[in-house]
């Protein structure tokens, strides 16, 4: 399984993108948030991924900077639809909320009185409920977000490696028993600890790299990766964080930069 990350900041980034990335597993591609806007289409232009490849979306939650870069995924699949009707159909998975807002934005925004979506696929997924994506097992779980609806997934492939994404979320009850022992534990991580006061990521829910090392550390992650992070230390946050990563968590601790391919 391989991760390409397309955006790796929080919501008001301006120095890189909003937090999504596309896993491929089995030659099969599935984009996981798409970011707030049209920069999606330059970053996986960036990326080499051409949209056709993407046969799966899966949604988090429906904050602007994770759910309208679906939109202009949407745009440009109804177009390839309409030119060529053996396109291939693409599903999107996620919670009941997201799913309502996407398939009503899908009718209101880009389909005329006359049209149905369905060149689009909008599965609605449960707490707990399992699904065969790129060929691994995905689980997909409410994190127990106190602001919002929001789902996470743990990916599960053959070799016995486990990946496990909280969405823009700290680890909270909801993911406690996907966590555990996984190989990969997919953390968001705001600032660094020493710069908490400029930042205030507990005002946001959100975590320092320190927090998210020890959620990571109490549930014996063997790898972690951290993301949706500020901006302003942009070209020394993989030293930054790696430091204090080293420091409270001691295992592999990856801080990917926008485009950043990581294989699991
Ligand atoms: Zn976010």
């Amino acid at each position: 399984m391989k991760i390409t990350m397309l955006g790796t900041g929080h919501a008001g980034v301006t120095e890189c993108y909003n937090t999504c990335f596309v896993l491929e597993d089995h030659g099969e591609k599935m984009l996981v948030d798409g970011g707030g806007g049209n920069i999606l289409l330059r970053q996986l232009k960036r990326a080499g991924i051409e949209l056709h490849e993407i046969g799966s979306i899966f949604v988090t939650h429906k904050h602007l900077d994770h759910i309208t870069g679906i939109f202009w995924i949407l745009r440009r699949i109804h177009q390839s639809a309409k030119r060529d009707p053996s396109f291939r159909k693409i599903c999107i998975y996620s919670h009941a909320d997201v799913i309502s807002i996407l398939k009503t934005g899908y009718k209101m925004l880009l389909l005329s009185e006359d049209e149905e979506p369905d060149d689009v696929a909008f599965v609605t997924v449960s707490d707990g409920e399992q699904l065969q994506i790129l060929g691994d097992q995905f689980t997909f779980f409410d994190v127990g977000s106190k602001r919002v609806c929001q789902y996470g997934f743990k990916a599960e492939t053959l070799q016995g490696i486990s990946l496990v994404c909280l969405g823009d979320e700290y680890l909270q009850a909801g993911g406690l028993p996907y966590a555990q022992n996984c190989t990969w534990l997919m953390h968001e991580a705001f600032c660094a600890e020493a710069e908490k006061d400029l930042y205030r990521p507990h005002r946001m829910n959100h975590s320092t790299v320190k927090d998210a090392c020890e959620n990571a550390k109490s549930v014996n992650a063997e790898n972690l990766i951290l993301y949706h992070t500020e901006d302003q230390r942009i070209n020394e946050r993989k030293q930054l964080y790696g430091d204090e990563a080293a420091l409270y968590f001691g295992r592999r601790c990856i801080i990917p930069d926008d485009l950043e391919t990581i294989d699991l």
